[in-house]
């Protein structure tokens, strides 16, 4: 097959996005347990007039805790999160953050590809 010079430097980029959406793959298929979402600090009131949260001077508020947000098939979720499960639940949130981002990218790539072989280069009927 014959390739004229600029053809060639698509079949480079060409090349290299493939080599990245391999990377990619690997990398998803590698992601721990997600969820998504973002974790809040919260501090509340009791409300109890006894308790130091309702103090005049210096109030102690309860907590802290962790609230979970997110935002699922345009449904709003907010859920408390318990402390001994905090952790966990950052690094999970902190993966589908590494999802999102890996599958961003790879929706980029497909783009650039789709312009290299199909809009300008598209294959000779
Ligand atoms: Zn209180």
């Amino acid at each position: 097959m014959l390739y004229t010079i600029a053809d060639m430097k698509d079949n480079k980029k060409i090349q290299l996005i493939e080599n990245e959406l391999k990377e990619i793959k690997e990398k998803l298929s590698k992601l721990g347990t997600m969820h998504p979402g973002g974790i809040t600090k919260q501090y509340q009131k009791c409300y109890n007039p006894t308790c130091k949260c309702m103090r005049e001077k210096n109030p102690q508020k309860h907590g802290p805790y962790h609230k979970l947000s997110y935002v699922y098939h345009g449904k709003p979720v907010c859920r408390f999160v318990r402390a001994a499960c905090a952790e966990e639940m950052k690094i999970r949130v902190e993966n589908y953050k590494q999802f999102r981002a890996l599958t961003d990218r790879w929706i980029e790539l497909s783009i650039d590809q789709g312009v290299i072989d199909i809009f300008d280069n598209p294959p000779k009927a």
